[in-house]
């Protein structure tokens, strides 16, 4: 069975964590220059595992094996939200690299996939490698050519090389902790979407205008609001979550009817179906509200939503067979309330994911972290699935 070194997968952990380190976390967004500086830093770390690596004209790190294939891709991103945690895909990459470590016999390829956390465009690299190219995107051309990567090739999913893509991620929320369990075995990757919604009325003086007369854009928008909440229920399934995270008043001031009110309404889940029904649902509240007056109501977006992502089964069989033999009982199925690249690389091979526990369930800050001995599991777990399914 092969064996990883914990002490060595701590260590480098915690040297990718000095890229961008502030405080307890880390700020290492894509094509900074210390996003750059650690990419080559994981060039390295690949190369002395024995692949070949280098970095792509988008940012990703790829570092492919010499063992005979089809190969197994590990990965994960390396880049950091604008105020970061130290492990939110950095971790997965590591792991990666050491599963090749400690399977050295084995065609398993390693990738840092850039931009998932979108400071320029979401899942930029992993969606390239899949075949998916940004174009008329002018700060992500400009972010290219100052990390010196114009002109450099893309790399892309060869037909027939990889059998399946792994990936290993923190949990960023709080159900394993809650339950003592140490491993998630992730059986779908939630999809989203999100619209602006605009509500347009008549700005005008908040003591002389009679109740009667006015056209208040805030009063429809927080009875749409309204609405949401307490209408959405009806059309969403057991794991819907919908969000309305911001909402602002035009002018926003104390003694004026808001002329104009724009709020954003986000919905996920993992079924496509239900996202659907959920994605009409807002779009007939707003025709709803338009119709019924006296404020204009218009939406738009939605176009560009992110659709769910089912796990591989047979993946899923390897990754808790992996667990329940070094971690009897204290694994879980479950669903990823979050977006990974995984969910991009599932439309091009058999993709799966494993969840270590969060502390707390803090994620997208400096806060977050894992205990050291989940980690040094979560690893040990994912290369006993690596090896399983390279044996199958
Ligand atoms: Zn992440």
């Amino acid at each position: 069975m092969a064996t990883i070194d914990g002490n060595r997968l701590l260590a480098d952990l915690k040297a990718l964590r000095r890229f961008g380190a502030t405080g307890t976390g880390v700020v290492r967004p894509t094509f900074s220059e210390v996003d750059m500086a650690s990419r080559r830093w994981l060039v390295e770390r690949m190369t002395e595992a024995g692949l070949d690596a280098g970095i792509d004209g988008v940012g990703n790190v790829i570092g492919r094996s010499r063992q005979p294939g089809p190969a197994l891709l590990i990965g994960s991103h390396s880049d950091t939200q604008p105020r970061g945690g130290w492990l939110d895909g950095a971790m997965g990459v590591i792991y990666g690299i050491e599963v090749a470590r400690a399977l050295p016999d084995h065609a398993i390829d390693v990738a840092s996939w850039a931009d998932e956390e979108g400071t320029y465009w979401g899942f930029l690299g992993s969606g390239t490698f899949c075949g998916e190219d940004v174009e008329g995107c002018a700060p992500l051309d400009a972010a290219i050519n100052s990390a010196g990567l114009a002109g450099v090739p893309k790399a892309r999913a060869e037909d027939g090389r990889y059998r399946c893509y792994l990936e290993a991620h923190i949990e960023q929320g709080g159900v394993l902790e809650a339950e003592n369990k140490k491993l998630g075995v992730v059986t779908h990757i939630v999809g989203m979407n999100g619209f602006d919604v605009t509500f347009t009325g008549q700005q005008n003086h908040a003591g002389t205008t009679p109740m009667g007369l006015r056209k208040d854009a805030g009063a429809a928008a927080i009875r749409f609001a309204h609405e949401v909440q307490t209408t959405m229920a009806s059309v969403a399934g057991p794991h819907s979550v919908w969000t309305i995270g911001r909402i602002a008043f035009d002018p926003g001031a104390p003694s004026i009817i808001p002329g104009r009110a724009e709020l954003y309404v986000q919905v996920r889940d993992i079924a496509p179906e239900t996202l659907r029904r959920m994605e009409d649902h807002v779009r007939a509240l707003v025709a709803a509200a338009d119709r019924r007056g006296p404020c204009r109501a218009a939406l738009s977006g939605g176009d560009d939503g992110v659709r769910p992502a089912a796990m591989d089964e047979d993946l899923q069989k390897h990754i808790a067979a992996a667990a329940e033999r070094h971690a009897p009982g204290l694994w879980r199925k479950m669903p990823s309330g979050a977006g990974h690249d995984a969910q991009v690389l599932a439309r091009r091979m058999p993709a799966a994911m494993l969840f270590v526990p969060s502390i707390q369930g803090i994620s997208h800050d400096f806060a977050e972290d894992t205990h050291e001995a989940d980690i040094v599991l979560g690893c040990q777990v994912l290369a006993t699935a690596a090896e399983s399914i390279l044996a199958g």
